[in-house]
């Protein structure tokens, strides 16, 4: 009995300190009521506020909607800055640069004279070996000329062709992947790989190429490149390509003589 009545007795002191906890809580939490009761009145200015807020991004949406894909964007813009130009170029407009890296990486990763032509702009002496770092063994192979530092695809080896000067020269390239920006000895345009801002070379216009558009000279440094051969299938598809020129070529020459 002395357990149930002192079971009896504990039970009463407990609820009371629950009671008294609550009370606690709710003047501790006063002010904070207090003070929301006093923000009602200017609740209804601050809910007008973001009613017109929201009807005015509404109404600009309407008005000036906005193109979905940043990179259907950039395309817009790059053609808008082409056709200001007036040049059917290849080359990139707007900079990429999202392979490049600190210059301290690019020295552990590159030999010294590849880290002296992308990152310090050094010009190759003209006609290098190909034990040199040269790439004249490779000028009638099928395949691609490599960013040396990043592995970007930037030249189409197709495009290039001999202009005499002792380094690789292309026409063109491939659509994006180099960029020009005025070099510093002021008078000649630099080109960069667009994706890691590698030196390359530069480019020339207007020297009268009889080559396809855009005839421009993209004068390059040799160890600035690394050819990488296509696939033996590419390979086959572009000689079956020539063998079928030159058979028309043939075809309409037989032709002319019939006349
Ligand atoms: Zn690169």
């Amino acid at each position: 009995m002395a357990d149930e009545s002192s079971g009896t007795a504990d039970t009463p002191i407990a609820s009371t300190s629950v009671e008294a906890s609550l009370l606690d809580t709710i003047i501790a939490a006063s002010p904070v009521l207090l003070a929301a009761e006093e923000a009602v009145p200017h609740g209804g200015a601050i809910m007008l506020i973001v009613a017109a807020l929201s009807l005015a991004i509404i109404v600009q949406n309407i008005v000036f909607p906005p193109t979905a894909d940043p990179a259907q964007r950039k395309t817009k813009r790059e053609a808008n800055c082409r056709r200001r130009r007036g040049e059917e170029s290849d080359l990139a407009i707007v900079p990429d640069g999202s392979l490049d890296k600190w210059n301290r990486v690019w020295k552990r990763e590159l030999s010294a004279e590849v880290y002296a032509s992308l990152r310090e702009g050094v010009t190759d002496p003209p006609n290098l070996t190909a034990e040199e770092g040269g790439l004249d063994d490779s000028l009638a192979e099928v395949g691609m000329m490599c960013c040396a530092g990043c592995g970007t695809e930037l030249y189409d080896n197709d495009t290039r062709f001999e202009a005499g000067s002792g380094w690789p020269c292309f026409f063109t390239c491939m659509p994006g992947a180099v960029r020009e920006r005025q070099d510093d000895d002021a008078t000649r345009m630099e080109l960069v790989c667009n994706a890691c801002g590698g030196h390359l070379g530069h480019i020339f216009r207007d020297e009268g190429w009889d080559l396809p558009p855009p005839a421009e000279r993209h004068c390059i440094n040799s160890r600035s490149l690394k050819f990488v051969p296509a696939p033996p299938e590419v390979v086959a598809a572009r000689a079956a390509e020539a063998q079928a020129e030159e058979d028309a070529e043939w075809a309409d020459g037989m032709d002319e003589i019939d006349d």
